[in-house]
């Protein structure tokens, strides 16, 4: 497959430089049997680069996690070579599954089956706090 082109599948636009990989973790990429395609410090004009995630395929993808991680990413939907939508995302109010709470006293650490669910609690300042012990987020804890 040209890297360039791509039949069925997403180009994830306006990545911020360092985070395409971030992304590509997250969603699981390296576990699926599809064509990807991560390049990084793109130049995007003269002072800054950006990302570009290609993925080869229209997997179901979890849109949270991309938006959790840069809500200021433009989704590229492709089919048959033409873009048929350009999503743009918003950061979710609530993630479900995505990251681990790092409080050992945290009723999740010892109820395994419990969901992991952190809710938005701060937009501006991009803060998430536990569902059930309040404790805050801590960056980039995800849950690969
Ligand atoms: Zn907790």
């Amino acid at each position: 497959m040209n890297i360039d082109t791509i039949k069925n599948g997403y180009v994830i636009d306006h990545i911020t430089a360092g985070n395409a990989i971030k992304i590509y973790r997250l969603l699981n990429l390296e576990k699926l049997d599809l064509v990807v395609a991560l390049i990084t410090n793109v130049k995007s004009n003269k002072t800054k680069t950006k990302d570009l995630l290609k993925i080869g395929k229209l997997i179901d993808i979890d849109l949270d996690k991309i938006a959790f991680i840069d809500p200021d990413v433009t989704i590229n939907i492709v089919k048959n070579n033409k873009i048929i939508e350009k999503k743009k995302l918003e950061l979710p109010e609530r993630l479900i599954n995505v990251c681990k709470c790092n409080n050992p006293r945290c009723i999740t650490s010892t109820e395994r089956n419990l969901d992991q669910i952190f809710n938005l609690t701060d937009k501006e300042n991009k803060v998430y706090r536990c569902n059930y012990c309040e404790m805050m987020l801590e960056k980039d804890k995800f849950l690969y």
